[in-house]
């Protein structure tokens, strides 16, 4: 598409005598004489306003010869002995006939930016908003709150702590494999024979004798049942017509080029999407559940001993014919500690060995966090 170059001229203010707006072709104050320097902001031009959307220029460009040729001169540069602002294409100062050396300073041409690119900022408010004091409030209180107390809080400390007591608990249960009437699913059942234990061992419970089979609901499914047309608005952007954009060019000598183009025009335009999607409903399942005859192992005797601040020891209790021993132990050992005021803590040993490394007296040292969990319990 055709692309259309205006000149738009700057304008800039004297610091000398305070004259505003003096067109860039001007590198001297019209008023009072005084070339325009680098200091003071001279040098930072006026450019006006552009339109919001499409990033042209509310100045009319400029056409006459002399002002089109300024612009074409490239950067200015800036005098290193007098300061004043010279045509890019100038080999000495106009102002001192000093000739330009590798440290004057010469502007910067650009690239300004499109309000496109950098959309206005909206309007500024008194301080923020409730809701964003809420939001910010909760931001604070659910990451940054709990990051910084489960830091705190998952720090510990070791306290020394001595042994008051310990104890324990064991027994022995006989159990005998024993006949018991079940029910299951009539699927998940097939007829075999019990087998009973030699020493204890080697045992089959067996599913004998099923009978009384009722149908039972045993769970449900989703069964397809017809489609259904399902529509959801939805939005995309189509091409309409075409708009007008323009990018601005700062040149470094009060100058700007503008570029203007017509580009393609996006609109959002909402839609339906219709599907149609599979309409599903529930159906319960049904099985047959019946009785069966099988075995399992049941407690018939139980002998219990328990014991503190001394060793541990199993209750006498033998098994015999198709019987077998189980043995069950429980163990634990209170330390009394300090951490603000007297605490007690109770460990349980899992094994034997582990609660035999324990005595009346020892002393020990526990690791507790901040929230006062004791995380840890050595003998000392
Ligand atoms: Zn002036
Ligand atoms: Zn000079």
């Amino acid at each position: 598409m055709a692309k259309r170059t205006r000149i738009i001229e700057g304008t800039w203010n004297c610091t000398s005598c305070d004259t505003k707006g003096i067109p860039a072709r001007h590198k001297v104050c019209p008023s009072c004489g005084n070339p325009r320097e680098l200091t003071g902001k001279e040098s930072e031009f006026d450019f006006g306003g552009v339109d919001a959307k499409s990033g042209k220029s509310l100045r009319e460009g400029v056409t006459d010869e002399p002002a089109l040729e300024l612009a074409a001169a490239g950067e200015d540069w800036f005098c290193a002995y007098c300061g004043a602002s010279n045509r890019g294409d100038l080999p000495r100062c106009k102002q001192c006939n000093a000739e330009r050396t590798d440290d004057a300073k010469a502007a910067v041409s650009r690239e300004l930016p499109s309000p496109a690119e950098a959309p206005p900022a909206p309007p500024p408010k008194k301080g923020l908003g409730k809701k964003a004091w809420l939001a910010l409030g909760l931001l604070f209180s659910c990451c940054f709150g709990t990051g910084v107390f489960g830091i705190w809080a998952g720090s510990t400390h070791e306290y020394p702590g001595s042994v008051t007591g310990t104890a324990w608990q064991r027994s022995v249960v006989r159990e005998r494999f024993s006949p018991v009437v079940k029910t299951g699913w009539r699927d998940e059942l097939s007829t075999t024979a019990p087998r009973m234990p030699v020493n204890g061992a080697g045992e089959v419970a067996g599913v004998a004798n099923m009978r009384d089979c009722v149908s039972r609901q045993r769970g449900t499914r989703r069964v397809a049942d017809g489609t259904e047309r399902v529509c959801r608005t939805k939005t995309r952007k189509v091409a309409c017509g075409t708009e007008e954009k323009c990018r601005r060019r700062d040149k470094g000598n009060g100058f700007v080029e503008e570029v203007c183009e017509d580009v393609t025009k996006y609109c959002s335009e909402s839609y339906e999407d219709c599907q149609n999607e599979t309409r599903y409903r529930t159906e319960p399942v049904y099985a047959l559940q019946c009785a069966y005859d099988t075995y399992e192992w049941k407690e018939v005797d139980r002998r219990e001993t328990s014991g503190t601040d001394d060793r541990p020891r199993w209750p006498e209790l033998t098994a015999s014919g198709v019987d077998r021993l189980r043995r069950e132990e429980k163990y634990s050992v209170r330390i009394r500690y300090e951490d603000d005021g007297e605490k007690e803590h109770v460990l349980e040993p899992k094994s034997e060995q582990e609660f035999l490394t324990w005595k009346k007296g020892q002393g020990a040292t526990l690791t507790v966090t901040n929230l006062g969990k004791v995380e840890q319990a050595v003998p000392r």
